[in-house]
């Protein structure tokens, strides 16, 4: 069983009407939780992967560990470069064994952010991997990549189109209001923009920032068109939780296999939780 791409996994989410949750996974352990979970459900999945945690991992490990799950569960995976900003890094990568990307040019003017993706396109459809690209800026923090609000700005329907049009991509990530990290208050999803900038493009629509919006928020997002959702922050806080509380109860511990576990768990039931929400059981 490969890793693949996730074309398909988006193109029939969006004709079914439902997400594709994206994970950001660490270690073996998260991989672990997210596949053993979407397995069990019958869920499709993405394992998605900064620039910080393949450093952290190392590219040949994490790869190994994802192609020896998708094996072991017999679920076609993505493994995903999440918030990529390097041509070299990207194609080391996918000689690596990765089929799914996300360039992102986000922080680039306009026709720079283009010629940027283009890149990366035609790099990509030599191996058929599949190209995500964001348009507009997602405020907040996810790892090394910090983004002051002053400086996030939402998707423009009409650019949006050009974007597609010219550079090729699989995916869109829009900017509607969500940020990554965690929210001070309740977020707000500018849901007419996501609707314009359905009509304004055919292809998959991407939400980042997914940790901590609403339950019907992200239904209503869906229904409008995203198909892709990422969640980091909410499994990181889950598992950092649960490992507190094991210490506080047992400070003494210091055997990784019995508090690593608690941590494991509490991030499954986070992982049932989204999958439940993305609307994509038994979809695979
Ligand atoms: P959160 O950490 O806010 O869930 O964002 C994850 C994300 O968008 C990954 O690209």
């Amino acid at each position: 069983m490969y890793l693949i791409s996730n074309r398909e996994m988006l193109k029939k989410a969006q004709r079914e009407g439902y997400a594709v949750p994206a994970f950001n996974v660490h270690n073996l352990e998260t991989v672990q939780v997210v596949v053993e979970t979407a397995a069990a459900l019958r869920s499709p999945v993405i394992l998605a992967g900064t620039p910080g945690t393949f450093t952290y991992a190392g590219t040949d490990y994490l790869v190994s560990i994802c192609q020896e799950a998708a094996h072991l569960h017999d679920l076609p995976l993505a493994l995903h470069l999440d918030h990529h900003e390097k041509l070299d890094d990207i194609r080391a990568k996918v000689t690596a064994g990765v089929r799914s990307v996300m360039i992102d040019g986000s922080h680039f003017a306009f026709e720079e952010n283009i010629r940027t993706v283009a890149e990366v396109v035609r790099l990509c459809q030599r191996y058929d991997v599949s190209v995500e690209a964001e348009l507009g800026r997602l405020g907040g923090q996810e790892d090394d990549l910090n983004v002051d609000s002053a400086d996030s700005f939402f998707t423009d329907p009409a650019a949006a189109r050009e974007f597609v049009q010219r550079t090729g991509i699989d995916s869109l990530a829009v900017a509607i209001g969500s940020a990554h990290g965690l929210y001070h208050g309740e977020p707000h999803l500018d849901f007419a923009r996501l609707a314009e900038v359905r009509k304004a493009v055919d292809i998959p629509l991407v939400l980042h920032g997914a940790s901590g919006i609403p339950e019907h928020m992200v239904r209503e997002a869906i229904g409008l068109g995203i198909c892709k959702v990422n969640v980091a922050t909410d499994l990181k806080i889950a598992f950092a939780d649960a490992v507190k509380s094991y210490f506080t109860e047992h400070p003494d511990a210091n055997d990784p296999r019995k508090y690593i576990t608690p941590g494991k768990q509490a991030m499954r039931e986070v992982v049932e939780e989204k999958i439940r929400i993305c609307g994509s059981e038994g979809k695979l």
